[in-house]
């Protein structure tokens, strides 16, 4: 039963009972209507009301400012690595673009300067883990190796492996960079910023570069700076939903028009590329995120995660929730540090998610033991410890805590931990 089973899968994540079971429910028959919230037409008056509630809801419990729009697309975290790319690489053309007008007349020799700035033209990725590093290769495809400044590789400090945040004096940070990336928590390594890096401190200034951070597994844990960034997006398969839902928040004023993107006719000239309208975010904003046909059935999920979460920790809202995620992760950190003949942390202190506890297991010599950790798995999975095993990618042990295990579930992985 779902009861017996506490899951540490690290995406899709659990889900509240209490709320599958609503949403189950409604999915049969919403408010007596004889069809359910997957059938009723996404511009419906129920239809925005769910998505009102949902936007509204996530504000409260954020804490968004007011200077932010919330958007409800579609395509993943992976969708974001692009569009991230479509909007901020046009809006710095355009900027430039003007910048350039203002001196030159000549609409030839305005082209011809652009010409000379895109050559130049950086967007600025710091690479910490396996999201991070993939994000920097979608830019990559889409804009050429060249326009891509690894502002910091973690593996480089860390023999060849992610683990470890590198100090911030050591960053190479381009100097009119389009955008600056970064993976506030690297799901397959365990490996999460502490703090917003001081380093890209930002004033959203035109000529400052646009601060942009991939959220998707640590949302919706701790509250978000957000004076400092441009642009924050997430998944909603973590903290906040199921699948098929991505969120976006980001600073009013870089949504078209009062930012402006490059002219199509523009980007293709200079051979950047142009996204699809589905994934552009002055045209979902302008549209309450409903240009395309949204599932309203993942906005009413999320809305009751959130109705949930809003419950639990009243005025506190997401600062509850982040002592409840720091007080899961010390419990099981605890006793990993205190069996370090058994259990290596993969993260370095100062760099350890609290979202997704990586680990390797150890033989009696010292070293990593697949074997035991297929055993580790077998055994915890017959105890109700589910959804252990490591990505494929790197191996070992991931515990991922995130908001849905209870401080009940990650005490008996800590127990289990103590004695296997
Ligand atoms: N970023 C992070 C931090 C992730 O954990 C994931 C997925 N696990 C992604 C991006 C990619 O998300 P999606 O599968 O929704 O495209």
């Amino acid at each position: 039963s779902r009861e017996s089973i506490t899951y540490f899968g690290a995406g899709p994540a659990g889900l509240p009972t209490t709320v599958l079971e609503t949403v189950a429910a409604a999915l049969v028959n919403y408010k007596s209507l004889g069809l359910g919230i997957a059938e009723i037409s996404h511009r419906s008056k129920d239809a925005e009301e769910i998505l009102n509630s949902c936007k509204k809801d996530l504000r409260t419990y954020l804490g968004v400012p007011d200077e932010f729009e919330v958007l409800f697309m579609q395509g993943g975290g992976t969708g974001q690595f692009s569009a991230t790319i479509y909007e901020f690489v046009s809006l710095w053309v355009e900027r430039r673009r003007k910048a350039i007008a203002e001196k030159k007349k000549d609409e030839e020799e305005v082209q011809r300067e652009l010409e000379k700035e895109v050559e130049e033209l950086k967007i600025d990725y710091l690479v910490t883990g396996g999201w991070s590093l993939k994000a920097s290769q979608e830019a990559a495809r889409l804009v050429g190796d060249e326009h891509v400044n690894i502002v910091t590789d973690a593996r480089k400090i860390n023999g060849g492996k992610f683990g470890k945040i590198p100090e911030e004096e050591d960053w190479k940070i381009s100097k009119n960079a389009a955008m600056v990336y970064y993976c506030d928590n690297e799901t397959v390594d365990g490996v999460e910023f502490p703090t917003f890096p001081a380093i890209l401190k930002n004033g959203g200034g035109e000529d400052e570069p646009l601060v942009v951070a991939d959220m998707s597994s640590n949302i919706l844990s701790r509250p978000i700076p957000f004076e400092q960034f441009s642009a924050v997006f997430f998944g909603a398969q973590k903290n906040l939903g199921c699948a098929g839902l991505t969120v976006v928040i980001i600073k009013r004023c870089l949504l078209a028009p009062t930012a402006g993107r490059a002219d199509p006719k523009i980007m293709r000239k200079l051979g950047l590329p142009i996204g699809p309208i589905a994934l552009s975010y002055d045209i979902v904003s302008k549209n309450n995120s409903l240009y395309n046909t949204l599932s309203i059935t993942d906005v009413f999920l999320a809305g009751q995660v959130l109705k949930k979460a809003l419950n639990t920790f009243g005025e506190e809202r997401v600062g509850g929730q982040m002592k409840v995620s720091g007080e899961k992760a010390e419990k099981i950190y605890g006793v990993l540090d205190k069996r370090s003949e058994r259990y290596s942390v993969v993260a370095n202190k100062g760099a350890r998610s609290r979202m997704n506890i990586c680990f390797r297991i150890l033989d009696d010599e010292g070293k990593v033991s697949e074997e035991l950790e297929a055993k580790f798995v077998k055994d915890a999975a017959a105890e109700g410890l589910t959804g252990l095993k490591g990505h494929r990618s790197v191996g070992g042990i991931r515990a991922s805590n995130y908001n849905s295990v209870s401080f009940e579930g990650a005490t008996k992985l800590a127990e289990f931990l103590e004695q296997f």
